[in-house]
């Protein structure tokens, strides 16, 4: 018998302007064809129709504005796109009825409008794609990309030449991808960005409706929503700016995970100057003891890198001692090499390559050191731990702390673990530890 398969919704199309615009409107048609869309090649048979606008002069505003009266009074489910989309109060006072109105190049957004205005009947052989994508992750972690390109400049990295400046996702769009992945199975959003801590900054902090609420393009706020949806939420390449203290009370309340990964890169002052790094300042101590006082189990990983150009002996014995101070969890450390096209790599006095060796090994013994202390405190306790793979055959499984993100930290070994499911958040009761892993078995 052959099987019934959902009609798919239509999509009409009103492509006005340039040919950069037509451009655009093929690349929103081919999305939404991969998406599973029919097009519609008039308004009686669309389930939604997109103008696609242009602004260019008065002229083409008054024939934008034509053509989206013309679709809402033929069809009357109406999204408008393209350089019209900087003026949308105006369209949206004219035309109180169009579903949503998003400016030229936004095609994340117009994709996203058209889903939520006709949604894809669920079936595997319309939807060859899942609904959160394709991952490349084990399905009960995933990794959210909150925004794109850096607005710093610093001495060693190359990554604003090759990404830009920041750009920001809009924030119920990041909300809607961390809820489908969710729904597909995700436990824990690793966020992940250039720079965290900047989110939002280019556009503002432009608020945006999410479930009948306003959310800001902040992190703070994005991590609140965040941790609404997802069991566990996790905070990668987060700078120490001042807003980064209020999201520390999130995790004392178990919003978001009590974890930062702050890369620090130095902290002797000299070395952050000629690095050019941002949120380059003196009390970092302090803070690392202010947010420990307000959740004392906060885990603060860090990477660092030694031997960069002009780096002195005694730079290096501060950041040993700033290391033995700050008592960071987790570290990951990097021998300076110029990238091309970096311009660290025209500054004097090159550190020779026995040296940085010799740096390495001084402080990958004391974070080993650090680490192995820290880690025979948690022996006794019992501690949440999400399972990353169980052995039916040993029954033993492997998992991590909420101080543990997956590939970069270390794990927790369990036995008597075999009737344990991936993806299972359970207590464990901490039993020993090395330098970097924790043992320990299941809590009946
Ligand atoms: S190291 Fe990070 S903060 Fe610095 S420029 Fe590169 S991406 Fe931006």
């Amino acid at each position: 018998m052959a099987t019934q398969l959902p009609s798919p919704p239509r999509v009409g199309m009103v492509s006005l302007g340039c040919p950069k615009n037509l451009v655009d409107s093929e690349r929103i048609l081919t999305k939404l064809r991969s998406d599973g869309y029919q097009m519609s090649a008039d308004y009686a048979g669309a389930d939604v129709v997109l103008v696609n606008t242009c602004g260019f002069l008065d002229s083409a505003k008054e024939e934008s504005l034509e053509a989206i009266g013309e679709a809402i009074a033929e069809n009357g489910r109406v999204i408008v796109t393209g350089c019209m989309g900087k003026e949308a109060e105006a369209i949206r006072a004219r035309f109180p009825d169009v579903l949503a109105v998003t400016g030229a190049h936004q095609y994340e957004e117009v994709v996203g409008a058209v889903h939520e205005a006709a949604p894809m009947p669920p079936h595997a052989f319309l939807n060859l794609v899942p609904e959160a994508g394709l991952k490349l992750t084990p399905r009960h972690y995933s990794y959210l990309k909150i925004s794109e390109g850096c607005n710093h400049r610093c001495a060693f990295c190359i990554i604003p030449q090759l990404r830009g400046d920041l750009v920001s996702r809009r924030p119920d769009a990041i909300l809607r991808e961390a809820e489908k992945l969710v729904e597909a199975g995700t436990k824990e959003l690793l966020v992940i960005s250039q720079d965290t801590s900047a989110y939002g900054v280019d556009i503002r902090h432009h608020p945006r409706m999410w479930h009948g609420h306003e959310v800001r393009a902040h992190m703070t706020d994005l991590a609140r929503e965040l941790g609404r949806i997802a069991p566990w939420v996790r905070l990668h390449y987060v700078y120490p700016y001042p807003h980064v203290d209020q999201v520390i009370p999130l995790m004392a309340e178990g919003l978001v995970l009590p974890y930062l990964d702050i890369p620090f890169q130095h902290a002797s002052r000299s070395v952050l100057k000629a690095m050019r790094r941002p949120a380059n300042e003196a009390r970092v101590l302090e803070r690392i003891k202010g947010w420990r006082a307000v959740c004392p189990d906060i885990a603060i990983r860090s990477t660092f890198v030694v031997g960069f150009p002009g780096e002195t002996e005694d730079d290096f014995k501060y950041l040993m001692d700033w290391l033995e101070e700050a008592q960071l969890d987790r570290v990951g450390a990097f021998r300076f090499e110029p990238v091309e096209g970096a311009p660290a790599n025209a500054l004097p006095d090159p550190v020779p390559e026995a040296v940085k060796e010799e740096r390495y090994a001084r402080l990958m013994a004391l974070t080993a050191r650090i680490s192995a202390d820290k880690l025979a405190t948690k022996v006794g306790r019992t501690l949440d731990v999400i399972i990353d793979a169980v052995d039916a055959t040993s029954g033993g499984a492997t998992g991590r702390s909420t101080a543990d993100a997956p590939e970069i930290d270390g794990e927790v070994h369990l036995r008597d673990a075999g009737h344990l499911a991936v993806g299972d958040i359970v207590a464990v009761e901490i039993e020993d530890s090395d330098a970097h892993d924790l043992f320990g078995m299941p809590v009946a």
